[in-house]
């Protein structure tokens, strides 16, 4: 198969345009063109009146020398032979093999960790302290409805993982060589994703469809031999005099061996990472980011991003990346934006509020959402990772003071942010959080350098996104678990630095940020597992 790159067509091109362009960049006739397969597809909105589709297409011909065809385009970079993408187990577990590997948590990571490792045929026993997503689905939409947080069933917590309650946004930037990633997307097919996130730029799956595939890759990992725990929180690692892991203690007093355990426990166990380091397990502090979310009509978004071409059902409701780097040494970005979607309590502890933003397949939602953050760094906490924590906890109790106390989010109109003002009333863009909002003063919710940070950047971003800045954007109040502010440090074999047998994976131990990537991760991690386990 042959690979073209960077195809660039009009919005609204015709079914036959990919086949001409083919066809003509290769000089080949028409019969000699058997398939074309596309392997991505973006869009180039930089002009939006003029927005064209990117392509890149593997296709297949007959009668033609492929060797012969390559060495004519030598020189032409978008022309090269289509790479094999196919994932490649790296072993297979003995029918005999006793041990068996335990994964600590059900998010992204810990369910490829625990559906690789599956396939390979080591029989993994994956805890996870969260219920069934069923279950958790009911915690969490009772929680939004009627203010009883559950600490170990919410949005963080629970079969699926942080991802569950989301967007389902699909894309990262970390390498890929092995094309991992695509491993990733295909499972999630197998388990009811639609199919166009293998090929779309910016694929997303929405909350609805997310929570029904967890639940068949739960029962394939079962069919396969594996063992999955729900409600049950793993209290401790169990390490020897060597060093080496031994096993788990769980909540109940139970003990499980094994000198394998992946740790995919994502980035709000703060309990669980207290453990690990009062067992002086080699943890980090490491940077992440506070902030707001922001709510514009989608409309907004859409015009400025689209303009005329607002409502293609190939483009969608439109999305943004933004950055900002400020005078006073910081940067405020966009991060997770949900286009068509909600503002959603995220909250796993008591008396404590905690922004996020999730959607559903359609993104048919009246509002956009971002978070609009400050990067915060481990001098800012005194390089001590449990310091990183104590000040996320700090901002999200004061929020939920700033609310009422009641887990209503304190919100401000962009307009009254930006002049300081107390208090006022809502525009045209009505806040999507619930259980309810709190009008007030934000400016208290934040450190002072990321108030002045955010206030330096909301107009420069008017300047990208017209709109942006209007007065009735709406911002909701905070936004503190972007990422870990903890790094708990791997070697090359995937251990811990100094806990033999310990696998630190996914977003809670620094190495993912997002669904793609936690997963892309949970496969390395499975694999590290696997040759380890056949080594020893
Ligand atoms: P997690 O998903 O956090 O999973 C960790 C699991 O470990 C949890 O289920 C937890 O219950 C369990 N656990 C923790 N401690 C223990 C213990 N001691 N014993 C047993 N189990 C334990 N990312 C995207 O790419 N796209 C998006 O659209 C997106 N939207 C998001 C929306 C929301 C509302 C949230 C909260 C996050 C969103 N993210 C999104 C981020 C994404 O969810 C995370 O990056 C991803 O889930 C990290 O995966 P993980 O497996 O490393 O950790």
């Amino acid at each position: 198969m042959i690979r073209i790159n960077e195809v660039k067509l009009p919005l609204d091109h015709s079914e036959v345009a990919l086949h001409d362009f083919v066809i003509n960049k290769l000089s080949i006739n028409k019969d000699q063109l058997v398939d074309i397969h596309i392997f991505k597809r973006g869009y180039d909105a930089r002009k939006k009146n003029d927005i064209y589709l990117i392509y890149t297409l593997d296709v297949t011909l007959k009668d033609v020398d492929e060797e012969q065809l390559l060495t004519t385009f030598a020189n032409d970079h978008h022309v090269k032979a289509s790479p094999d993408t196919s994932y490649q187990y790296v072993t297979q577990a003995p029918e005999n093999i006793t041990e068996r590997p335990i994964v600590i948590g059900m998010g992204p990571c810990g369910l490829f960790t625990g559906l690789i490792l599956a396939q390979m045929g080591f029989k993994p026993i994956i805890l996870e302290r969260g219920k069934s997503v069923h279950e958790r689905a009911k915690d969490t939409f009772r929680f939004w409805r009627t203010r009883e947080l559950n600490t170990e069933s919410n949005v963080q917590f629970g079969e699926g993982g942080a991802g569950t309650f989301s967007d389902g946004k699909l894309y990262s930037q970390v390498k890929d060589p092995r094309f991992l990633g695509l491993k990733v997307k295909q499972e999630f097919v197998a388990a009811g994703a639609p199919a166009e996130i293998i090929y779309v730029s910016k694929p997303h799956i929405g909350t609805y469809k997310l929570v029904t595939m967890v639940e068949k890759m739960r029962r394939k990992i079962i069919e396969l031999g594996g063992e999955i725990r729900f409600e049950t929180r793993v209290e401790e690692i169990n390490i020897d005099d060597n060093s080496q892991v031994t096993g788990v203690t769980l909540s109940t007093g139970e003990v499980i061996p094994s000198k394998h355990v992946a740790l995919a426990i994502g980035h709000s166990a703060r309990d669980t990472f207290k453990m690990l380091h009062d067992k002086g397990v080699h943890l980090e502090a490491q940077s992440f980011s506070v902030g707001f979310r922001i709510e514009h009509k989608q409309e907004t978004i859409d015009a400025a991003r689209f303009g005329k071409n607002a409502g293609h059902p190939l483009l969608g409701a439109a999305d943004y990346k933004l950055v900002h780097h400020c005078k006073n040494g910081r940067s405020v970005y966009s991060f997770c934006m949900c286009p068509g979607g909600v503002v959603v309590a995220a909250t796993s502890e008591l008396e404590s509020v905690v922004t996020n933003g999730m959607s559903q397949y359609s993104r048919s939602e009246r509002n956009a959402n971002s978070a609009i953050v400050v990067g915060i760094s481990p001098q800012d906490f005194a390089n001590d990772p449990m310091q990183g924590i104590a000040l996320q906890r700090k901002l999200e109790r004061n929020a939920y003071v700033l609310g009422g106390s009641t887990y209503d989010a304190p919100a401000q109109c962009v307009g009254d942010f930006l002049a300081g003002k107390t208090v006022s009333q809502m525009g045209d863009v009505e806040p999507s959080y619930k259980p309810n909002v709190k009008f007030t003063d934000l400016s208290t919710s934040l450190p002072d350098y990321a108030i002045e940070a955010i206030r330096e950047a909301l107009p420069a971003f008017n300047k990208k996104i017209k709109g942006f800045s209007n007065a009735d954007s709406m911002l909701t109040g905070v936004e503190t678990r972007t990422s870990s502010p903890v790094q708990i440090k791997r070697g090359k074999d995937f251990q811990s630095i100094n806990t033999k047998g310990l696998y630190p994976a996914g977003e809670g131990a620094g190495y993912a940020g997002g669904i793609l990537s936690a997963g892309i991760d949970g496969i390395k991690v499975a694999e590290a597992i696997a040759l380890d386990m056949l080594n020893a």
